[in-house]
């Protein structure tokens, strides 16, 4: 019988680095083939049963010679490479040569020393405002690299890079980045044998790496990183933790989710991974799944139905679960659910999806039950398009309710909706007073909302009755921490990127506010003055006796203050004020959004 050839990453080097499927190969193994000295034994101690043989002075013929041999003898025999092999791991020789005589092989993936490297790092490659890719690469040695690849063309890219194989010349090496026009401040870190009992770290600047590296003698097993993603400080925010982002798995501020606990079947096997990948992506929801599938779902999400009695699972479940998400044909559907259906007010909501995710319909109870929400949830989920045929959803307009949570308005009298909304569906018109911004945004093109005039507040009336819909604007203070010498144009583009992401109006915006500090920078007063709002300076001392959300170390260290923006716009917002949107760094400027209480009569 033949044997078996798993190709296995060993990781960076720490024996619980490598993946549990590596270690089960070792296990196994007859013959362990490893490579060199960048493979920690310890790991060898997996491969209890193994003859071990380490590759680093066999050639390549000898090393193919001992996988093929181990093979035909019906050996189960590991090869093992540092990191991942698909980087400099030289495997593709060994594949080729496998593939040529048709001896089959599989592939185990490896942490690769350049994730290593940022987890002894804390850092994290792509950091938005920073960099959003990184060039994994080496410089040439006794093994070329193509002319188009060469450092000084690669590194004119402004992106974080990880250098392989190339600690042995540090000078040679920064000077190739200077030639690309790196600056002299370009953090750089130097990670020697990452996750290894002897691993260290040096950090310097393009300025003084080389030096640095050099008094700590390391030479080689080395990986260096470029770039300016290694000042975590200075990093925008990703807008994955965006309140306002809608993110697959998160729905946006102002589009409500559907609420209550979802029923998610599948009958397919591509049915019930798709069912799974929507169940994890609804707030709560169980897989239903047929017996002969059970062990593709997880246990703590799965309800297991014998094969075949769909029908009777899904009558089970009804009356139990407020959401039904059905990854199969409508038909089947239709037929399961037509004798469970009672009324409007009762039914749960129905949601048809197909195995693609293509398309998620709302089937059943599309507003009171909530399938239109629900399969708008699907839909994000999937990356799919909702399929929504109820009236008031499909004239595709903005209700006034939804543009009031998204934007922090508060409804006074929320009694009018209906009344506004119910007129509507019946094409009637209203008369609209509020910020022509959000007028000419969500409304221009609607003939049924008529603009009678700019206000900050919201009135929505319907023409020759009593009904006004009144929404009242919030207030805002934003908190600004900037560098010295920070100019006008920055601080516009910072101020105004915040505002977008948070749904915040200048309008609205009372004010701004910061350090005492900043009483004399230039910038600032003439961004304040051009937009005609307040600006208020805090002391140092009324700065940090505010609670905020997130100190910086690096105010602390260099201004003896825990915060600027947040605390500077709380503090000008008063009593009450709530964080609406914490400390954001757009380049050189920071800046926090804190909406002020409604002020109450006395
Ligand atoms: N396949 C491996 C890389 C092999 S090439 C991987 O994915 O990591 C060998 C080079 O990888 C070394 O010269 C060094 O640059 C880097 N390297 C490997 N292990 C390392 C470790 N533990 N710490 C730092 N660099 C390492």
């Amino acid at each position: 019988m033949n044997g078996k050839i798993t190709f296995v990453g060993a990781g960076p080097g720490a024996p619980d680095l490598i993946t549990v499927r590596g270690a089960e190969a070792l296990k196994r193994a007859d013959l362990v083939v490893y490579a060199g000295s960048l493979v920690n034994e310890k790991l060898l101690d997996y491969a209890r049963n193994a003859e071990l043989v380490n590759s680093a002075k066999l050639s390549l013929d000898e090393v193919l010679a001992l996988l093929c041999n181990g093979y035909h003898a019906g050996k189960s025999v590991v090869r093992l490479h540092t990191g991942d092999p698909a980087m400099y791991g030289a495997v593709s020789e060994q594949y080729r040569e496998l593939d040529k005589q048709d001896i089959p092989y599989e592939v185990v993936p490896g942490v690769s020393s350049a994730f290593a490297a940022a987890a002894a790092l804390k850092t994290e490659y792509t950091m938005p405002g920073l960099s959003m890719s990184v060039i994994m690469t080496r410089d040439a040695g006794r093994t070329p690299v193509p002319e188009k690849e060469a450092l000084p063309s690669l590194a004119a890219h402004d992106c974080t890079m990880c250098i392989f194989l190339s600690a042995g010349n540090m000078r040679a090496l920064i000077g190739k980045l200077r030639a690309a026009g790196r600056p002299e401040d370009t953090p750089v870190a130097v990670v020697y044998r990452a996750s290894w009992e002897n691993e260290k770290i040096v950090r310097g600047t393009l300025a003084d790496i080389a030096e640095r590296v050099e008094e700590a003698g390391i030479k080689r097993q080395a990986m260096i990183v470029v770039g300016k993603a290694l000042n975590r400080e200075q990093g925008g925010l990703s807008s994955l933790y965006d309140r306002n982002f809608a993110h697959g798995y998160r729905a946006a501020a102002g589009t409500e989710p559907f609420r209550g606990k979802c029923a998610v079947f599948g009958m397919t096997r591509e049915g019930i991974a798709k069912a799974l990948e929507i169940a994890s992506g609804l707030t709560e929801a169980d897989v239903f799944v047929p017996e002969k599938y059970a062990s593709l779902v997880p246990e703590h999400r799965r309800v297991i139905y014998p094969d075949g009695r769909s029908k009777q699972a899904i009558a089970r479940a009804w009356g139990i679960y407020r959401g039904f998400v059905m990854v199969m044909a409508a038909g089947i559907v239709v037929r399961h659910i037509a004798p469970l259906c009672g009324s409007k007010t009762s039914d749960p909501a129905v949601v048809v999806c197909d195995e693609r995710g293509d398309y998620a319909v709302s089937l059943l109870s599309g507003h009171i039950g909530g399938a239109n929400r629900l399969a708008s949830d699907v839909a994000r989920i999937t990356g799919g398009k909702a399929v929504v045929t109820t009236a008031s959803d499909v004239r595709g307009m903005t209700a006034f309710d939804e543009l009031a949570s998204r934007f922090h308005y508060r409804v006074n009298n929320p009694g009018a909706i209906l009344k506004v909304s119910s007129h509507l569906l019946e094409n009637g018109r209203v008369e609209v007073r509020m910020p022509r911004v959000l007028y000419d945004r969500f409304y221009a093109d609607d003939a049924r909302v008529v603009f009678c005039g700019e206000s900050r507040d919201i009135s929505v009336s319907v023409p020759g009755t009593e009904t006004v819909l009144r929404m009242e604007a919030p207030r805002f203070f934003l908190g600004i921490g900037c560098r010295k010498g920070t100019g006008i144009a920055a601080l516009r583009a910072a101020v105004a990127e915040v505002l977008k992401r948070s749904w915040v109006l200048m309008d609205c915006v009372e004010g701004f506010a910061s350090a005492d500090l900043k009483r004399e920078e230039k910038g600032l007063l003439e961004f304040a003055r051009e937009t005609g709002k307040k600006l208020r300076f805090f002391s140092k001392k009324k700065l940090n006796a505010q609670k905020v959300e997130h100190p910086s170390e690096y105010a602390m260290k260099h201004l003896g203050i825990h915060s600027v923006s947040e605390a500077a716009s709380l503090l000008a917002a008063g009593k009450g004020a709530a964080l609406v949107t914490g400390k954001t760094v757009c380049g050189s400027v920071t800046v926090a959004v804190a909406r002020q209480m409604k002020k109450t009569a006395l």
